[in-house]
């Protein structure tokens, strides 16, 4: 405990000479370091030396004080993976920091919790640089500032801006009113334009997020992956394996007792999505493959499909919203709310809308809805590679480098691994 104790008070005056620009007590009088974006490190560049941000800084302090600790080993990767470190640079904090799910267990369970004197508060310390890796890794970079800066508003502005754009095509085409087309998508908008303007609007969320990705990849690179290591990392990632807390009884939400609903809601959100992205693609197989033109009866592939998903994704956003206003106020970063808001609003509304466009396909507003959900899809599609998605990419990256680094030797031989 004593140890414990001095090692915390030494974490805490780095970190003090830290955020007031100070030399360290050890550093022989260099001033200390200042911030600077994450570089992006080729294949033989040397180690990153790059100077840590405040908020990086408050990670490498409480992770020195949890290495010292190790009551949470058994939470998370983030624990393990912490323990075969002995110091932690800019790379490692990034990496840790996506490893992180913020299910609050280790802040309910640690003893040096606020109000103590040291502090630890893991969740919103994680949360705070993982917000900043979503800027350092994003392409282009000014987008992910304005993203990060203005979420909610720019998720909502766009996707109101596209839906206002279409709906004016509509309106100068001939009216947003008409009679019934029996579901005919391609008699509003032909079927050459909307698959230009998605392949274009794909194709650019594609390329930014494997831009964001491999910069992500490059800086934390633990070497090859093994079979094994891709299949448990796939593993991982798909069932939320960390979403139970390490005891099955799930994560922390309002308070400390344990729940598996922000399991349960991520699962409705990411298998409707998919289900979605499927009756997309099994429609265009059934257009350029078979050559059966949309509409599609309800009994369908794509249709019954495409409903699945739809309802999955106005059950899965609707939970996390509920959870995420009534989530506890330290166990993450406020000032991420209004980008995980903004995310989740447009998930939620790009069901709403598609769901809402399949019931009125055969009345006389037909194309009307059909703008609208197209706008909305579109908006969801840009933002993809700046918020919250991103983090669900760069996490299964960083559950792959774990499952990698976990089969290498450990050399410090100091955790339970
Ligand atoms: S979060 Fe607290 S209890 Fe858990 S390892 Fe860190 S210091 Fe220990
Ligand atoms: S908040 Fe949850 S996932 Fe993050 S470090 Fe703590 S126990 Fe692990």
């Amino acid at each position: 405990m004593k140890q414990l104790e001095a090692l915390a008070r030494e974490a805490q005056s780095f970190s003090q000479a830290d955020a007031q620009g100070h030399a360290h007590p050890q550093s022989g009088g260099q001033p200390a370091m200042t911030e600077q974006p994450v570089r992006w490190m080729g294949k033989n560049a040397k180690p990153q030396a790059d100077a840590l941000t405040g908020d990086e800084t408050e990670v490498a302090r409480v992770m020195q004080i949890c290495n010292a600790c190790r009551y949470c080993e058994g939470f998370c990767a983030v624990f393990p993976a912490m323990t075969r470190r002995l110091e932690f640079g800019k790379a490692d904090l990034n990496y840790l920091a996506n490893l992180c799910h913020n299910c609050g267990a280790c802040l309910h369970a640690c003893q040096y919790a606020p109000p103590h004197e040291f502090a630890v508060n893991v969740p919103q310390a994680m949360a705070k640089v993982r917000m900043q890796t979503y800027t350092d890794y994003a392409w282009p970079a000014a987008l992910g500032t304005l993203y990060k800066r203005n979420g909610l508003a720019l998720s909502l502005a766009t996707a109101g801006g596209l839906a206002l754009f279409l709906v004016l095509a509509v309106l100068m085409a001939g009216g947003l009113f008409h009679e019934p087309m029996a579901g005919n998508f391609y008699a509003v908008f032909p079927h050459n334009t909307l698959a230009l303007m998605f392949g274009v609007v794909f194709g650019f969320s594609m390329l930014a997020l494997g831009v964001g990705v491999t910069r992500f990849w490059r800086n934390v690179s633990p070497g090859a992956a093994s079979g094994a290591a891709v299949a448990e990392a796939a593993h991982d990632a798909l069932r939320l394996r960390y979403l139970d807390g390490g005891h099955g009884k799930g994560c922390n939400n309002a308070d400390d007792a344990f729940t598996l609903w922000r399991r349960r809601f991520h699962h409705f959100t990411f298998y409707g999505f998919m289900l979605c992205f499927a009756a997309t693609c099994v429609a265009t197989g059934y257009h350029y493959l078979l050559g059966q033109q949309a509409p599609y009866p309800f009994f369908s592939a794509p249709v019954l499909l495409g409903t699945a998903g739809g309802i999955g994704l106005l059950i899965g956003p609707a939970g996390l919203l509920w959870l995420n206003i009534k989530r506890h106020p330290q166990q993450g970063d406020a000032a991420q709310k209004p980008m995980d808001r903004g995310f989740i609003l447009l998930l939620f509304l790009t069901s709403a809308t598609g769901l809402a466009l399949l019931a009125g396909r055969d009345g006389s507003a037909m194309a009307l809805l059909l703008a609208i959900h197209l706008g909305v899809v579109m908006a969801l599609f840009l933002t993809l590679p700046y918020g919250k998605f991103a983090h669900g990419i760069y996490r299964s990256a960083a559950l792959l480098k774990w499952s990698i680094e976990k089969r290498q030797p450990n050399k410090l031989q100091l955790g339970s691994d």
